[in-house]
């Protein structure tokens, strides 16, 4: 006889149950206080890739990778022995991986519920476990795919930081260029006239540089420029600015100094110069510079009128012989 009563009015049987969890494509088991499957619905075997003789009887924890495993066992000590009342708690939740039949992982998020029986004797667990391969990878997807952009990120912040730095300096002796000087020497240069302090001017042109191209090459001559830039940021102080203004011309900012303490330093770096041997294919090449010194607010007080004063003093020292520096006096 057909039954008439209404489905949702009808007892749940445990077959009923079991196609629901089946139909919902989540995975049913039973197990052994061993952990021992006894019961595998349909969907496991088929998610786990294996027929059900070959799961049957077998240890849920062989079928774990070891992180899994590891992970189980701990939340187990967690939960204290069968005869702990901790380990009557309710549902627990875990999540970790399976390694199929093929080998494959498959990713799984499982709930499993203690079973006792009257008497409370432990008797298995019985629990429900969900594929979130799907799920995991799209995670993992999206994780690599933050990842690479703050990597990109950081590369363009790193290009950003390369950028600025190339941006200030002269590309072929590494000191400042001169739109980076013209910007900081204004800037100091105000807020000296506001502190009242006082700060320097040297400028350096190299003397008959055009004969060191013409008679050993410009590859030669650069690297002599490269030289002469290098000798200068080896000597500067941290807060002092040495550039490259141009050709065979550079120029030092030093902050705070008077006059004497500048011609001090240019003094020594005329004699440095002077000393150096730059190596080229032949007899070492010899170089000799001629200085200008200028110090605000002495002898000017403005940016354009310091470098015009140092300018002209570097000129009177060419004029009258080369390889000197010019101040408010002569050095030699
Ligand atoms: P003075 O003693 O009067 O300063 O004579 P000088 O020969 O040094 O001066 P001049 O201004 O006649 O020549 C400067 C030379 O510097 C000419 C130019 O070819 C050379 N020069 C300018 N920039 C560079 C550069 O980047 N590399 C090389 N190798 N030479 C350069
Ligand atoms: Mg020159
Ligand atoms: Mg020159």
């Amino acid at each position: 006889m057909p039954d008439d009563t209404p489905s949702d009015q009808r007892p749940i049987t445990e077959a009923r149950l079991l196609a629901m969890v089946n139909a919902s494509g989540d995975s049913f088991w039973e197990m052994d206080v061993d952990r021992r499957f006894v019961h595998i619905s349909d969907n496991m075997c088929r998610t786990m890739g294996y027929p059900r003789e070959e799961l049957h009887g077998r240890p849920v924890l062989e079928f774990m990778t070891p992180e899994y495993r590891a992970e189980i066992i701990r939340l187990a000590a967690s939960r204290g022995s069968a005869n702990d009342p901790l380990a009557h708690a309710g549902p627990i939740r875990h999540e970790g991986e399976f390694f199929r039949k093929d080998g494959s992982r498959l990713w799984v998020e499982t709930v499993s519920v203690p079973v006792f029986d009257d008497h409370g004797t432990h008797l298995g667990y019985f629990g429900i476990t969900r594929d979130v391969t799907e799920r995991k990878r799209a995670e993992q997807a999206l994780r690599d795919a933050n990842r690479q952009l703050e990597e990109q990120l950081r590369h363009i912040q790193d290009l950003h930081a390369l950028m600025r730095e190339q941006a200030i300096r002269d590309e072929l002796t590494g000191v400042h260029n001169r739109r980076h000087f013209v910007e900081v020497a204004q800037r100091e240069l105000d807020r000296a006239r506001r502190h009242g302090m006082t700060l320097s001017l040297v400028m350096l042109d190299i003397d008959h540089f055009k004969s060191v191209n013409d008679q050993h090459g410009h590859h030669t001559g650069d690297a002599a420029l490269q030289a002469v830039g290098a000798m200068l940021s080896d000597t500067t102080r941290a807060e002092d600015l040495a550039c490259r203004l141009g050709g065979e011309e550079f120029a030092v900012l030093l902050m705070g100094m008077g006059h004497d303490g500048a011609m001090e330093r240019a003094e020594t770096w005329r004699s440095t110069l002077a000393a150096m041997h730059i190596p080229t294919d032949g007899t070492p090449l010899r170089l000799t510079a001629s200085f200008g010194v200028a110090t605000f607010p002495l002898q000017a007080d403005c940016l354009v009128d310091l470098m015009k004063v140092a300018d002209a003093r570097m000129y009177r020292a060419k004029s009258q012989g080369r390889d000197r520096v010019a101040g408010d006096t002569l050095t030699r």
